[in-house]
């Protein structure tokens, strides 16, 4: 069982953790192992994170269950039983806690525990967390694996409060479930989520009303039972595996790296690689198609092209098909959704599609929706599927200040500065687990959990080896990461979206590309040799109060 005590006496850790999803079960486990005192504090009742927070019908992970695993245990990855080619919510949920009871994690987990303020003591050269119950955490270094999308977001609608129904948002799902049966629904949002979503309500529900701002991109999954010719062989090479995955860009193995420009295939050719595709299900290899899929607008045409087809033609009403559509930005470049029957599902009698670019959402009234044109629609049950405050939106939750003065939500007011993802300049100690700047949301995100977790508890192994108690990136370093960042992504075409990395969703945020797409492999090579050169970029000192502490 968890100890969720909370005691009055501030808690002294060598670690506190912030999050005990898949990053801070990782962190817990890595930490002890080189002797350290941690504790993750974890605002949900229960562990798991975003799979434990996301239980809307038919989520699923879009990489498959053996790739989205941790690797760090050979017995754990050999012995786990992965029942379909892709993990369902509920099964990744009973994964995570598996993990935390085989490696007795829940000791150092307090549940139900929400990190309200983080300030930096630079004399006492600690971090002091304060809980919202009040309780205080003294740590000399604190470690944020509090998520990417974990800090829901329901846009601002006018009336949202009277609506007399019952509205859920995808990341706040009911842990009881809802039914829908003989109601009309409406769902607002189709990016991963509301992809995923439909195809099951529509199911249930009298009529589904889908409001689609932009139309997306989606591939088939094609999900089915794990066969013994995909697990076998897989089970047979796994450190293999794993060790390959690392040397590509999204951290995911198994597809051969592409050797060819687009334009370089004939149209049949292309045609025929994309339809093979097509019919293998997932996304990765779709886009590994071609070399130039992510960085030439004339290439990506092709691609995008072929999807667009697809639609048209399992679409059956040419406007809802041409709705459905996505011709605002290039395929790959927001996040490419996997579906089981998304678009088959708008040939449903009891189903239709509204789209909201033109003639946005004006209000929700008491009974249903209204457009700008005034258009209505009356509805029983409304779903937003609306996406995150990503990257930031965790983290600027968090009061982050430092006894010298600065402030967190300050420093990045014009959007998230950091060094290779994993600090910020002025706040010492502080780790980020996949945060802005690092390659995790491209990634397959347990592999780029387990390389920033490593790479943390190697710096803070070092810097206990070494008598220093202090690490922090330069301001000039921080800058030179950043401006890296964006000069990677300006060679591509990702900020061709209005996507979530931009932050796009969020009126008033800064648009700043935030992830790190130079690819996994690359990033995790200067990592390493960030590391090797002692740290470069990084101060790293030994602080008085420690060494008088020594003395004493
Ligand atoms: P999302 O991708 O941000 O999609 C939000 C949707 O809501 C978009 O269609 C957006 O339209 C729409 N929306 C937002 N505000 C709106 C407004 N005021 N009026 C009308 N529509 C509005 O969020 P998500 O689907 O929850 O996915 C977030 C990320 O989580 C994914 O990209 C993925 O990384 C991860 N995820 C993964 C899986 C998986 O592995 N299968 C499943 C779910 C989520 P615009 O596009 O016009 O902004």
């Amino acid at each position: 069982m968890p100890d969720a005590s909370h005691s009055s006496a501030p808690r002294q850790l060598d670690v506190a953790i912030v999050g005990a999803g898949l990053a801070g079960l990782y962190a817990i486990h890595r930490l002890r192992g080189i002797g350290l005192k941690v504790r993750a504090y974890e605002a949900g009742s229960g562990v798991g994170g975003t799979w434990f927070w996301n239980r809307y019908p038919g989520a699923r992970c879009d990489v498959e269950s053996l790739e989205y695993s941790y690797s760090f245990s050979e017995e754990l990855q050999q012995e786990w039983k992965w029942p379909e080619r892709y993990g369902t919510q509920p099964e990744i949920l009973k994964y995570i806690n598996h993990v935390a009871d085989r490696f007795d994690l829940r000791r150092d987990v307090q549940l139900d525990t929400r990190i309200k303020t983080a300030l930096f003591d630079g004399k006492a050269n600690e971090w002091i967390l304060k809980t919202e119950a009040g309780e205080e955490i003294r740590a000399r270094y604190v470690v944020m694996a509090a998520g990417n999308l974990s800090t829901p977001r329901v846009p601002d609608f006018k009336g949202i409060h009277d609506f007399k129904g019952k509205w859920y948002h995808t990341g706040l799902w009911p842990h009881e479930g809802v039914d829908f049966t003989g109601k009309r629904v409406g769902v607002i949002g189709t990016g991963s989520s509301g992809v995923q979503m439909i195809p099951i309500i529509a199911q249930q529900a009298r009529h589904l009303t889908v409001f689609q701002r932009t139309a997306n991109f989606s591939l088939p999954a094609r999900n089915e039972p794990m066969t013994d010719a995909r697990e076998r062989p897989h089970k047979e090479n796994y450190k293999a595996r794993r060790a390959a995955a690392q040397e590509t860009p999204f951290a995911i193995g198994g597809y051969p790296k592409p050797t060819q420009k687009t334009l370089e295939a004939t149209p049949e050719e292309r045609a025929r690689i994309y339809e093979a595709k097509w019919q293998e299900g997932g996304s990765i290899s779709y886009l590994y198609s071609y070399t130039d899929l992510l960085v030439s607008k004339e290439a990506n045409d092709t691609a995008s092209e072929f999807v667009r087809n697809k639609i048209r033609g399992i679409v059956k009403d040419p406007k809802t098909a041409e709705l459905l559509a996505p011709n605002d930005h290039p395929i790959g470049t927001k996040r490419l959704c996997l579906d089981t029957n998304y678009y088959e599902t708008y040939n449903r009698p009891n189903v239709s599609l509204v789209g909201v670019r033109k003639d946005p959402i004006e209000e929700i009234t008491p009974t249903g929706v209204r457009l700008a044109s005034g258009a209505t629609y009356e509805l029983d049950a409304l779903v937003f599927a609306t996406g995150f405050d990503a990257m930031t939106g965790a983290l600027k939750e968090i009061d982050v200040k430092t006894s010298d003065g600065a402030v967190l939500r300050q420093h990045w007011d014009g959007g998230p500065l950091t060094y290779l993802g994993l600090m910020v300049s002025g706040f010492p100690n502080m780790f980020v687990v996949t945060g802005p700047g690092s390659p995790g949301v491209k990634t397959q995100m347990i592999a780029s959990i387990e390389q920033h977790v490593d790479w943390i508890a190697d710096a803070i192994d070092y810097l206990g080896k070494h008598q220093l108690d202090r690490i922090e990136p330069t301001a000039k370093a921080e800058t030179d990461w950043v401006q890296h960042v964006n000069q990677v992504a300006d060679s591509t075409l990702y900020p061709l979206a209005n996507s979530w990395y931009v932050g796009a969703n969020i009126p008033g945020k800064p648009r700043v590309f935030m992830p790190y797409v130079g690819g996994f492999d690359r990033y995790k090579k200067q990592c390493d040799a960030v590391a090797a050169n002692g740290y470069e970029g990084f101060t790293l000192s030994r602080h008085e109060a420690a060494s008088e502490r020594a003395r004493a």
